[in-house]
């Protein structure tokens, strides 16, 4: 079946008895057992919950994958996979990361003796270098935001294999609608499920899809010791934002790509980074292994002074963090997303004070291309105001 069909279905015919079409929120933590060694499947809902599995039992399907575990966030679902590794074991992870996700690694898990190495995860001779014999896992973002650079999949998890290590990759900016990244040689998906899958800004969620019997038996045992789980309410209000999942994203696409155009011609912008441009590094690898480009990007303007009346003059676009929603955001990642990561590393990956990030939502484009050209041309005559009074 496509894609479109099982994200328009969730859950629509997973309730036998009454015929409900949107599935129940199962709103218990206990279930009653028939009688003594008998279980109706559902005893206590951090180890399982009706709803919660109706999501879990999509999202696998979604990522063709064989498990999937839904959590209470992103960065849940990232606790939860690291707890698969032991002290002194090594990650290799992407270098133009989520601050988050780095934040967790160099504050929390190096306190357990778990350490990482950044590195270009589309480089394999730089993998190949700081690669070590306690090498667990390679941890992929692609496309990595904010400077969207993007990792061959199918190359990269391959050469992880040759090595037994584990290949996990955050699709957050994708989504299994444009990538699939089980299909082409990793072993675990992540989400930030508030994101595109959640795509409202209304919902906190993470998701885990795993691949092979033994790593999802493992995964499971994890996600109900740890307990970082998704509740009832949340899990239906995540299905029911990832039933339309299908046309957000081809809007937020083609509304990016127009947004992405209009400002590479913009004498107010020095460069636009979206894989989805053909002047992009990763645009081949990108087109070979996903089906549609996600709606974020980045651009760097001429001269860090614009950056704040820009934000100040935004009407219909929010400053604002996070990305994925049906409304516009738009954030300094250097202040903001990223501020946790050294300077050193931001200022080697390009995350620069020049450098704005903006997640495009689903209104009309006309608009969205309106409020930029009236930000810019503000920003614009501010400064040089600015410049004929100074
Ligand atoms: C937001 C985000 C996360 C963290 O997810 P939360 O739901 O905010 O906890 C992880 N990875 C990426 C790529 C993200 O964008």
């Amino acid at each position: 079946m496509k894609l479109e069909s099982i994200l328009a279905q969730i859950g629509s015919q997973a309730e036998p008895v009454t015929g409900a079409v949107s599935y129940p929120v199962y709103q218990a933590a206990v279930f009653r057992h028939p009688k003594l060694g008998q279980s109706t499947g559902f005893d206590y809902s951090r180890t399982q919950n009706p709803t919660r599995q109706v999501l879990e039992k999509a999202i696998a399907r979604l990522e063709a994958g064989d498990a999937g575990f839904a959590c209470s966030s992103g960065m849940a679902a990232l606790q939860t996979v690291f707890a698969l590794f032991s002290q002194g074991d090594h990650l290799l992870v992407s270098l133009d990361l989520y601050g988050g996700t780095y934040r967790l690694l160099e504050r929390i898990l190096s306190r357990f003796g778990i350490t990482a190495t950044y590195v270009d995860t589309n480089n394999l001779r730089a993998l190949e270098e700081n690669y070590r014999p306690e090498t667990k896992a390679i941890l992929i973002e692609t496309p990595t935001n904010p400077l969207m650079m993007i990792t061959d999949l199918e190359a990269v998890c391959g050469w992880a294999k040759q090595k037994g290590l584990l290949s996990i990759v955050d699709n957050t900016l994708l989504t299994p609608f444009f990538q699939r990244p089980l299909e082409l040689g990793a072993d675990i998906v992540i989400h930030s499920a508030t994101k595109y899958l959640g795509g409202h800004n209304d919902v906190l969620a993470g998701l885990i899809v795993t691949k092979g019997k033994e790593l999802s038996e493992e995964m499971a045992f994890l996600h109900n010791s740890i307990g970082a789980v998704l509740g009832p309410q949340d899990s239906w209000l995540l299905m029911r934002g990832m039933k339309t999942l299908a046309l957000r994203m081809e809007r937020h696409e083609s509304n990016a790509v127009k947004i992405a155009n209009y400002l590479m011609e913009h004498p107010l912008v020095e460069q636009v980074f979206y894989p989805a441009l053909a002047t992009h590094p990763g645009y081949a690898v990108q087109k070979k292994q996903s089906a549609g480009n996600t709606g974020i990007f980045s651009f760097r303007v001429r001269d860090a002074r614009y950056v704040e009346p820009i934000l100040r003059h935004i009407k219909l676009i929010a400053f604002a963090e996070s990305l994925g929603g049906v409304e516009s955001l738009m954030t300094y990642p250097a202040v903001q997303t990223h501020a946790d990561i050294p300077e050193e590393i931001r200022r080697k990956v390009g995350v620069d004070e020049r450098l704005l990030r903006i997640s495009v939502g689903i209104e009309h484009v006309d608009d969205l291309i309106a409020d930029l050209s009236q930000a810019l041309a503000a920003a614009k005559r501010e400064i040089e105001e600015e410049r004929c009074n100074g």
